[in-house]
């Protein structure tokens, strides 16, 4: 019999980000204060046993992807040993990471070995001293480099994020776009969400999708096509003719997907969030340390599950970076 977990409004939850850090080696504009954020002390984090036990819970109540977020997952000791873990349980059927790909010319290949499916790159810029602007460190990080490495390593499909912000890389979405022609990548652009108090970035530095196909269209015609992975993600897809790969683009500010959302959050201190911004959580690392069986929270908190975020509703004050909830 096949389980699935429903929400009040009859939407399917099969997709669960799991935050194992809130720290980060980057600061980007659109994420973290440069001084970064009052970081959550080590007995508050959720040890990779006990994140592995709830996941277990979860996919036996319906859950079947995994995408493994932060923070920056990667500066999280041992990542593969949490992947081989996360492997292991049944019915899990896809796990992938969300980083800046800074470590992955070194880890990609021990996290593909250990089950890890496919990944996705955040990467703001193809040049050198915006992206340490952007990023507000300087790392010497190469994305094509780190893309070649996690493509090198079997994970696929390569996805890359960029966030694009009006005149600070807009004028990279051209560059960006022309890979596709070469690499079997898929180049997501993501509207910008002034959230979190950021002082460097606000509305003004919001481009719409549609506009940003429309700049990339000055390489060929783009023609729409099925996503890289179908279910889990918000993305509409276009392709060049003769491309190799693909161009996304995530619209939470100018088009609503809350009406298909599949997915929930466990925060790095194990609360599951139903809803990326506003106040629907439950703490589920307590619950677990409690032996309290995991199914009736699970159930409520997706009875709760809002209909649609609050950034929509233009309730933006106050909301917490993406980075303490697992974006
Ligand atoms: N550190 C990893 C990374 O950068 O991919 C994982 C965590 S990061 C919070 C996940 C994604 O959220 C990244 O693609 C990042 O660009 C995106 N993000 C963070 N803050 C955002 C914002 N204010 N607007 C749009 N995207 C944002
Ligand atoms: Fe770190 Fe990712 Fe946030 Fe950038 S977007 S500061 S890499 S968590």
């Amino acid at each position: 019999m096949t389980v699935r977990a429903i929400d009040q409004f009859g939407r399917t939850i099969e997709y669960l980000r799991i935050s194992v850090t809130d720290k980060c080696n980057f600061r980007c504009l659109y994420c973290m204060p440069a001084e970064g954020l009052q970081w959550l002390p080590r007995s508050d984090l959720l040890s990779y046993e006990e994140i592995t036990g709830i996941v277990a819970r979860l996919a036996g109540l319906g859950l079947r992807r995994l995408r493994i977020t932060g923070g920056e997952p990667t500066i999280r000791p041992q990542l593969h040993k949490l992947i081989a873990m996360l492997r292991q349980i049944p019915r899990i059927e896809d796990i992938a990471l969300s980083t800046n790909g800074v470590s992955l010319p070194s880890l990609a290949n021990d996290l593909a070995a250990a089950g890890l499916d496919r990944v996705n790159i955040s990467a703001d810029s193809l040049q050198p001293e915006r992206l340490a602007r952007i990023s507000r460190r300087k790392l010497d990080f190469d994305p094509i480099v780190s893309a070649l490495a996690a493509e090198r390593a079997g994970l696929d499909p390569v996805k890359i994020n960029v966030v694009v912000m009006r005149g600070i890389n807009d004028d990279e979405i051209v560059d960006f776009a022309r890979l596709t022609f070469d690499h079997a990548w898929h180049i997501r652009f993501i509207e910008l969400m002034p959230v979190g108090g950021m002082r460097d970035v606000t509305w003004e530095h919001v481009v719409p999708s549609d506009e940003v196909i429309e700049r990339a269209s000055m390489l060929g015609a783009l023609s729409p096509c099925d996503a890289p992975v179908q279910g889990n993600g918000p993305a509409a897809y276009y392709r060049f003719a003769g491309a190799e790969g693909t161009i996304g683009v995530i619209t939470p500010m100018s088009h609503t997907y809350c009406a298909t959302c599949n997915r929930v959050r466990l925060t790095a201190d194990g609360r599951l969030r139903t809803c990326l911004f506003g106040d629907h959580e439950v703490n589920l690392r307590d619950a677990y340390r409690g032996g309290e069986d995991l199914e009736p929270i699970f159930r409520q908190a997706l009875a709760a599950k809002p209909l649609e975020h609050e950034l929509l509703q233009m309730k933006i004050g106050g909301l917490r970076a993406l980075s303490q909830v697992g974006g």
